[in-house]
């Protein structure tokens, strides 16, 4: 598969499927390389990150190429947090200001089926059950070993995308050619899925078009709804300490733990304690890496440049983002592969960067923030200050889900609405107890106006 125009993507998860789609109507031939079987033809493992918050920058991406549409009907919104207090209280916090600014609860195998359809349609050849294990730059070899037939072949390439995930090969070797460092950090929680089956008739046994979270300070548990009427749920929990999953061994001390912190969801939970041994436990961690690609040969997108922690429901939504750079980049610079793939790292790492941060700082909102009333209070005062000055003050949740301004922006202008709100709820009791004159001063003075 050596000619000028082919390319080979490691990893047929979301983001290398959807690369494979882009660079297809563009005339290339793509090859895809992944390790697992068709997950169109075998049962997909219990407890895998069943369902993901689909939000604008993903559905951006696959407007782009035509395919809502398709996605569509696998599409729930939801349009808040419900939160269930430990006396069983719920309180709905929306996500947006606007009707329309909600999130989809998608199913993630159901979109990459979609995907990997969508790709071979395009012409994109899709070998299955095969692992790339290593990557010859001098020689342009690919070494990949086939699951089904036991055996390793070496492959021509021109150039290689990894789109391999958090353990990416292909990131290890472009960062063992020229030692660049690859900084990964554990979060030290980790995280079990459990299932909450429809109820009688397939009807919904929580809010339907909600996120829900059990907040607990140190850990929660969430659930994302699915289209045949169930949820999964997810329970996040340090790994070590008196609550953790270390100090969860016997059903019995699931259960306790479970009717103590959720115990309105307990009815609910399908086969909770055998559930929660049966399913792994995911572990939860950042990647950040200082060479995205070698020379015009070899690039790395999505997880496997940028693993981040789950909790702004952002990594796949930032991998489809740099479908779109890498696409973008393409148009501007053309057949040049040294300087698209310098455009592209040069162009998202910022922005990796800056959506790692703040999906760690959201893990902290969403176990414990959002059931403090200063935390609601600066939430309704934003809106308000969106409502009046929308060019200037958007909520940083807001530019990150609804928008598309650089991750990176979003953040520095998401610093300096924070300072604005502290100084705003200082004395106030509600929203509309704010000095108008001072936050309009402040807004001026400190935010220009949005761009995008
Ligand atoms: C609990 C949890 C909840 C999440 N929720 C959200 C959410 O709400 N919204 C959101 O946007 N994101 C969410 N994410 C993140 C999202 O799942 C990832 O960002 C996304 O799957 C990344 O896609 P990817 O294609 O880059 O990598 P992956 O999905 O990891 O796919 C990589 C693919 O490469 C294959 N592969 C790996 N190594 C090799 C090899 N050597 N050779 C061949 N093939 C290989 C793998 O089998 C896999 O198919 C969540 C993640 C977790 C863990």
């Amino acid at each position: 598969m050596s000619s000028n125009r082919s390319i080979a993507i490691i990893g047929a998860g979301p983001v290398g499927a959807l690369m494979s789609i882009f660079l297809a109507r563009r005339g290339f031939e793509v090859t895809l390389f992944e390790r697992r079987p068709d997950m169109r033809t075998v049962d997909l493992p219990a407890g895998r990150s069943i369902n993901l918050a689909l939000a604008n920058r993903g559905i951006n991406a696959l407007d782009r190429l035509g395919l809502m549409d398709d996605v569509d009907e696998l599409l729930i919104p939801m349009r808040g947090r419900m939160i269930h207090g430990l006396d069983g209280a719920l309180q709905l916090q929306p996500y947006g200001n606007k009707p329309t600014e909600v999130i989809y609860s998608v199913s993630r195998a159901a979109l990459n089926m979609i995907l990997l359809k969508t790709a071979e349609a395009e012409g994109v050849i899709i070998n299955f059950n095969q692992r790339c294990d290593h990557i010859d730059f001098k020689n342009k070899r690919l070494t990949v070993f086939d699951e089904g037939a036991q055996q390793e072949q070496s492959i021509g390439i021109e150039r290689v995308i990894g789109a391999d995930g958090g353990g990416s090969v292909v990131r290890t070797a472009i960062a063992g050619q020229r030692k660049g460092a690859v900084d990964e950090q554990r979060l030290g929680h980790g995280y079990k899925e459990l299932t909450i089956p429809p109820g009688p008739d397939g009807a919904f046994q929580l809010e339907k078009n909600a996120l829900h979270i059990w907040p607990r300070g140190g850990f929660m548990l969430i659930a994302l709804p699915n289209i045949d009427g169930g949820f999964t749920a997810t329970l996040f929990l340090p790994n070590e300490g008196p609550q953790s999953f270390a100090a969860l061994r016997t059903e019995a001390q699931v259960a306790a733990f479970f009717d103590t912190h959720f115990a309105d969801a307990v009815p609910l939970i399908e086969n909770l304690t055998g559930g929660f041994f049966d399913n792994p436990i995911g572990m939860l961690g950042t990647i950040r890496c200082d060479r995205w690609h070698h020379g015009g040969d070899a690039l790395i997108m999505g997880d496997a440049a940028h693993a981040i922690v789950p909790f702004h429901g952002q990594g796949m939504n930032a991998g489809f983002e740099d479908c779109v750079a890498l696409d973008l980049c393409l148009d501007e610079l053309g057949d040049d592969w040294h300087g698209v793939f310098a455009a592209f790292e040069k162009r998202q790492k910022p922005n990796a960067n800056a959506i790692a941060d703040m999906a760690l700082e959201n893990y902290v909102e969403m176990r414990d923030s959002v059931l403090d009333a200063k935390f609601r209070l600066k939430k309704e005062i934003a809106w308000k200050l969106e409502a009046l000055y929308p060019d200037h003050f958007i909520p940083r949740y807001s530019m990150v889900m609804f928008h598309r301004l650089p991750y990176s922006e979003a953040y520095a202008r998401g610093e300096i609405q924070a300072q604005i709100l502290d100084e705003l709820a200082r004395t106030a009791r509600t929203a509309d107890d704010i000095d108008m004159e001072l936050a309009k001063q402040l807004i001026e003075k400190r935010i220009l106006p949005d761009s995008v």
